[in-house]
């Protein structure tokens, strides 16, 4: 029989009950013992509701307060010597100083670590752990700190206990832990780099013992998740040797405890002989990323004893699953193993979809109709499970419905805009690409903008103040009315507007009080977009986002930010920078729709900045920015894949920006981003201007920019906007001075790292105040 299995449920709770809880913790109003009953509380709903779908194989140690990566970091003692633990069981208060830091004074009087209150914000406190993406998600988890001679212990028995809760509430689950080889390549080598595979020898021992504490508790199987099987090999150590030492370490302490190795978001590829030839019991493989695998592990035989979990619903994304396509490699793998060898499970953890579809009442039919959310995953996979055991005879209400609702998207009319179509199809190369090279537009734009030498400019958004935010609530509930709206934010702006010129800044931003999210309000305004009332997904800690659902062709219907910007610009005789999000961070911060390559999608929002960015030009707007802070993030896992995907993302950049005249400058903006190994496709973006994150690294981001003698004009960051602190002239001054010693004093602007609307009025204004003050010390010397 083949089981019916998950990988992970989303903890958050369809109400968002662990974000409310858990902040309530951290400021005092909710108590330890409280948080753990509503921990538990979640948990044992979600068992319940994958027991209730009709789940064989359920996943326990899947929840956390917050993070699954800390959580295994306090399971092996793997606790940074700045947090103060002594040993034994981590106290939650540690794991939530480890993953947020703590502020002020690092104990309170009993001695204990005090949980922090803003996350890496330490100046006089414990900084937090370093917190990154977690693979090509927009999950970010936090990043265990490894050093040579690290020792371990199985300090925190979390992934025993929930075992044990589950059991005595009546639930066999199946515990998920991150298995060895991948925690200590998710870890980061601390205190001078060195091989972290090497540390596997006295970690395996701590995971033996684990493993022996489930197999008494009365765990029959373990879920080991090992996603970096499916990417490439790290530059250091013999990784097939690792997993070999690893899993005969496993092996020898699991006894007759079975072992799923769980891989996904990526195909075994190169590594497919070593997962085949690991001694465990199944292995997991995602087959909505890579499907191709499926014949790849067939053909190369499947060890006997080894069972297979097909992850062929997809857990990365929210629409309902094509039942009978999905069946036809699940029949191709019964005809060769038996169904006694299947599992059927999502493509990977729930995780990253919202919780429960049926919340949404707002959504009109036709629409919901096509998508499924982690409950309604469930049942596509228990339907499927009975399919491959009874025959499809015995689903078939289930899968004559998922027919009828494939079709009905496939020839949905909301779906298609024959005239976006049409203007993909007639593309022509000259669209993509600006009418002279930049040399002689910047001097088309020297002669229009007159700007002096390290001219100075900020990234877009002002603090949001809570009066902001209030105006937009008070329009979205229908207490303001349009025009009392529209009066409210263009008397912000024209603040805002003011303020810049007392400060003395060159090009001037509006400040983008009209904006909640800079995904969100595009996407609210173009067609082929969709937004739900409670899909929430957990991008890290409490912090949850609500991703648009992009489900047709992509228009726009009428001009998005033409009026704000005009009115700003009717305010002043300096030049306002047009402010726009760029088509792959659109793509990327979104659901996509899964009929077409994303590439197509990608090309249509870029027309639609397109059209935008045209109609800013045409009312007179001389600079225009369009964002893309999530250019890089988008690159594949697989570096054989990353061709593919820069030329795409760089050519749908261009599309929407090369409509121009020379004299229009084009800024765009990155942050947190990495570029030595995408400085030509940077380059191959053509922007007249591009601002970066800089300033935490000392400009050292800036070292592929001069590798690569970028051509155009850079603003590397010199205001850490991250933090509080308002940064000095003589700071900021001397950043500049490392930037125009690399690079030609001629290319350099002068920007903070990122947008300001997270910091608050006292500190913008003395730091702006600063920089421009720096910028000036500058000019001068030229
Ligand atoms: N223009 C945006 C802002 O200033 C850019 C945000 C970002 O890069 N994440 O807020
Ligand atoms: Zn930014």
């Amino acid at each position: 029989m083949a089981v019916a299995g998950n990988l992970g449920f989303p903890r958050i709770g369809a109400g968002r009950e662990l974000k409310r809880a858990t902040e309530a913790y951290w400021k005092g109003e909710l108590g330890e013992d409280a948080l753990l009953a509503v921990g538990r509380e979640l948990r044992l709903r979600h068992w319940g509701l994958q027991r209730d779908a009709g789940l064989g194989a359920i996943p326990s140690n899947d929840f956390s307060f917050y993070d699954q990566v800390l959580d295994m970091a306090c399971v092996v003692g793997a606790v940074p010597e700045r947090f103060g633990w002594e040993g034994g069981p981590v106290p939650l208060a540690t794991a939530f100083a480890m993953a947020r830091g703590v502020s002020g004074p690092t104990r309170g009087a009993g001695g204990e670590v005090r949980p922090g209150t803003e996350a890496g914000v330490a100046p006089s406190g414990v900084p937090a752990m370093e917190m990154t993406k977690w693979f090509d998600t927009n999950y970010h988890y936090i990043v265990p700190e490894l050093h040579r001679g690290q020792r371990f212990e199985l300090a925190s028995k979390k992934p025993v206990d929930e075992f044990r809760e589950a059991r005595e509430a009546g639930f066999d689950t199946r515990p998920v832990l991150i298995g060895p080889v991948s925690l200590l390549l998710l870890g980061k080598a601390r205190g001078g780099a060195f091989d972290r595979l090497s540390l596997l020898d006295t970690l395996l021992p701590v995971y033996q013992q684990l493993l022996a504490e489930l197999r008494e508790a009365g765990a029959a199987w373990v879920q080991v998740d090992e996603p970096f099987l499916a990417l490439d090999p790290p530059p250091e150590g013999s990784l097939h040797d690792a997993y070999r030492r690893a899993y005969a370490a496993l092996r020898e302490a699991a006894g007759n405890l079975k072992l799923l190795v769980a891989t996904y978001f990526e195909g075994l590829r190169e590594n497919l002989e070593t997962a085949l030839a690991l001694p465990v019991n199944g292995l997991h493989l995602d087959l909505v990323r890579a499907p191709e695998q499926l014949d790849q592990v067939l053909a190369h035989g499947v060890p006997e004893g080894l069972t297979l979990s097909l992850g062929v619903v997809d857990g990365r994304n929210v629409w309902r699953t094509d039942l009978a396509a999905a069946l036809e490699p699940m029949e191709r793998a019964r005809k060769a193993l038996g169904s006694h060898r299947l599992q059927v499970a999502p493509s990977c953890s729930l995780l990253h979809v919202p919780v429960d579809l049926s919340l949404e009442t707002a959504l009109d039919p036709e629409l919901k109709g096509w998508l499924a959310f982690a409950r309604q995953k469930l049942d596509e996979v228990a339907v499927l499970a009975r399919a491959l055991n009874e025959g499809r005879d015995a689903v078939r209400t289930a899968l004559e419905a998922s027919r009828s609702q494939v079709e009905a998207r496939r020839s949905s009319a909301r779906r298609e805009n024959p005239q976006v179509q049409a203007r993909l199809v007639s593309l022509t190369s000259e669209q993509a690409r600006r009418r002279s090279p930049h040399t002689e537009r910047r001097s088309a734009q020297q002669a229009r903008l007159g700007l002096p030498p390290f001219p100075t400019t900020t990234i877009g958004s002002f603090p949001q103040t809570g009066g902001i935010r209030r105006l937009r609530a008070r329009l979205r509930r229908g207490e303001l009315d349009e025009a009392a709206y529209e009066t409210a934010i263009k008397a912000e702006i024209e603040r805002v507007v003011r303020l810049q010129e007392g400060l003395g800044l060159d090009v001037l931003v509006h400040g983008e009080p009209e904006r909640n999210d800079m995904v969100e309000y595009f996407g609210e305004q173009l067609e082929g977009f969709a937004f739900t009332e409670h899909g929430w997904v957990q991008s890290y800690g409490s912090r949850y986002v609500k991703p648009p659902i992009i489900y047709g062709d992509v228009w726009r219907p009428a001009p998005m930010t033409v009026r704000w910007i005009t009115y700003a610009q009717s305010l002043t005789d300096r030049p306002v920078k047009g402010m726009l999000t760029g088509p792959v961070t659109i793509l990327q911060w979104s659901f996509v729709r899964d009929d077409q390559p994303r590439s197509e999608t990608c090309r249509q929002i870029a027309l639609a900045i397109r059209d935008e960015v045209l109609d800013l030009e045409a009312a007179g707007i001389g600079v225009i920015q369009i964002d893309e802070p999530a250019f890089r993030e988008g690159l594949p896992l697989r570096r054989a894949d990353w061709a593919g995907y820069l030329r795409w993302a760089s050519e749908s950049f261009r599309l929407a920006t090369a409509g121009v005249r020379d004299e229009t400058q084009i800024h765009t903006h990155m942050c947190y981003s990495e570029f030595n190994d995408i400085i030509d496709a940077i380059a191959g973006l053509d922007a007249d201007v591009i601002s970066i994150e800089a300033s935490r690294s000392g400009m050292e981001l800036l070292d592929a920019f001069v590798a690569f003698r970028y051509p155009n004009e850079i603003g590397p960051g010199v205001y850490d906007i991250h933090s509080p602190r308002v940064p000095g002239r003589e700071e900021m001054e001397h950043l500049l001075r490392r930037a125009a010693q690399v690079l030609d004093p001629a290319q350099l602007w002068v920007n903070p790292d990122c947008g300001l609307k997270t910091r608050s009025y006292d500190e913008v204004t003395p730091s702006l105040r600063n920089l421009v003050a720096a910028a000036r010390v500058l000019r001068e010397e030229v």
